[in-house]
């Protein structure tokens, strides 16, 4: 191993690598804390000509891969263990803006910030939409085919690009940087790598789709009495295609954000069971604020929602959104919590909160089952905080218990056990006992086609 890493310090530029435990620490962490990983080395090319070459001389000397992108992945598939790691973070030029075509081709390291900043510039909108925007980016979004708040009305990631330029493990580079909405000639094979997770090669930059740039953004939030009461809002509220948002947030995530996250306060006089917050995008503001209160007064009218807060400028909507953004980080103050990211067909998802949360109860008695996210694409994150006051090793070691148990009541409801944020390594063994044996097979015939020595990521999702 030694002298295969001398190897690769010996033939590529200075500037495409580091050997230095400080400087690659912070890249090993997940942000959860929950995967710490070891590394030889950190490759940095910055050149899709430098990609070529590492993986080239990785393959050579017998080193796997692990790519990374911002390290916001959720199910640890970019922390190394061992293997050596690949950062696409110098990758991370525009290489073109087309608002003609609507495409914005870019390098896989650029954040997803800076691809929404550059369209805005164009007067365009790049409409994929996260609390992380700001460190992931569009590779790891195109590898884990990432979600966020916008899938209601445009989609998940696969549904934003045109095609990608991946350097697959025999060095080759495919290139299917086009900005053709029409192509029939073949299997479509850019989409192979959207959701592989960095199994099937590094994907060096990508075109991507932009949209028309709404004139307005209508944001309010809803304080209600149920989910199921939400699913009929969810109905009630839709006008045309411009309801973009519809996130979920509990009470207990609501009291968490504003009692760990310093300037967070409920809008509301009173506290509700539940709280939606939701957007319009529509061309001016008084359309806006017109389409709100008529919808929200009707609402009220038919006992759909308790309150409602119309945001009245940028400000309060930013305000608005940043109680739903800080959910995360907010939970990491009630100690111990078991994290299931879950799909549920939408006239389901009430019945899974009644079942679901009878079921961890028992298992765990006085655990904090804590449902909240895209309601509107049927997305849930059921998140399970410990009993106030419990150890929390002790609670977090009936983490399989607690998945097995909700995975299971996912699976009876048609649901899907990863809605967004992958498989990567935690959920690798949930994929292969529940997922269905023709899937496997040819996720695993793939996975050999196109990576027969298994050089990259190698311990993920199959
Ligand atoms: C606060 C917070 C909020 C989040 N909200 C959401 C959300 O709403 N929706 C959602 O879907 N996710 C969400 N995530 C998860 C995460 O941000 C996404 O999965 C994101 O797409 C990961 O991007 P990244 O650049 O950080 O990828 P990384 O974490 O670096 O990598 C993720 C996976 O992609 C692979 N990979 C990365 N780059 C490449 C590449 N160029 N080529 C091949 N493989 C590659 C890695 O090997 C790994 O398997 C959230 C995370 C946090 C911390």
């Amino acid at each position: 191993m030694t002298d295969n890493i001398a190897k690769l310090k010996e033939h590529l530029p200075r500037q495409c690598w580091t050997d230095d435990p400080d400087i690659i620490a912070p890249w090993l962490v997940e942000w959860r804390d929950k995967y710490q990983g070891q590394t030889p080395i950190m490759l940095m090319p910055g050149s899709t000509e430098d990609v070529v070459q590492c993986v080239n001389l990785c393959r050579e000397n017998e080193l796997k891969i692990v790519p990374q992108g911002g390290n916001t992945g959720l199910v640890g598939g970019q922390i190394p263990q061992g293997e050596v790691l690949l950062s696409t973070r110098r990758l991370n030029k525009i290489r073109d803006i087309n608002p003609v075509t609507n495409a914005l081709v870019v390098e896989s390291g650029a954040t997803l910030q800076s691809v929404q900043d550059s369209a805005e510039s164009v007067n365009r909108k790049f409409p994929l939409s996260l609390a992380s925007e700001g460190s992931c980016t569009i590779g790891g979004n195109l590898s884990t085919n990432a979600g966020g708040v916008h899938v209601l009305k445009y989609g998940t990631t696969k549904d934003l690009v045109f095609g990608v330029e991946a350097v697959l493990a025999n060095g080759d580079v495919y290139n299917g940087l086009t900005s053709l909405r029409k192509d029939n000639t073949g299997y479509d094979l850019s989409r192979l790598f959207l959701g592989a997770e960095g199994t099937l090669g590094i994907i060096t930059a990508a075109s991507l789709k932009l949209s028309p740039r709404p004139g307005h953004i209508q944001r309010v939030m809803v304080g209600l009495r149920s989910v199921a009461d939400a699913l009929k809002l969810l109905d009630h509220c839709r006008s045309g295609d411009s309801l973009a948002m519809f996130e979920v947030i509990p009470k207990i995530g609501l009291d968490l954000v504003t009692t760990y996250i310093p300037g967070q306060s409920n809008p509301f006089v009173q506290d509700h069971a539940w709280y939606v917050l939701m957007d319009w995008e529509v061309e001016t503001e008084a359309e806006g604020q017109s389409l709100a209160e008529t919808k929200l007064a009707d609402a009220l009218d038919r006992s759909l929602i308790e309150d409602a807060v119309i945001a009245q400028n940028g400000t309060q909507a930013a305000e608005l959104l940043a109680l739903r953004e800080h959910m995360s980080a907010a939970q990491k103050h009630s100690g111990g919590s078991v994290k299931l990211d879950i799909t549920i067909p939408l006239d389901l998802i009430p019945n899974f909160f009644d079942i679901a949360d009878t079921a961890v109860l028992k298992i765990v008695p006085n655990c904090r089952p804590v449902g909240f996210g895209h309601l509107g694409d049927g997305n849930i994150h059921y998140n399970i905080a410990q009993p106030i006051g419990a150890d929390k090793a002790e609670f977090l070691s009936r983490w399989k218990d607690l998945s097995d148990c909700v995975f299971d009541i996912v699976d009876n409801l048609g649901g899907s056990i990863s809605a967004e944020h992958g498989i990567g390594i935690m959920k690798r063994e949930d994929l292969a006992n529940r997922a269905d044996p023709v899937k496997m097979a040819l996720l695993r015939q793939i996975k050999s086609a196109l990576d027969p020595t298994n050089l990259m990521n190698p311990r993920v999702m199959i």
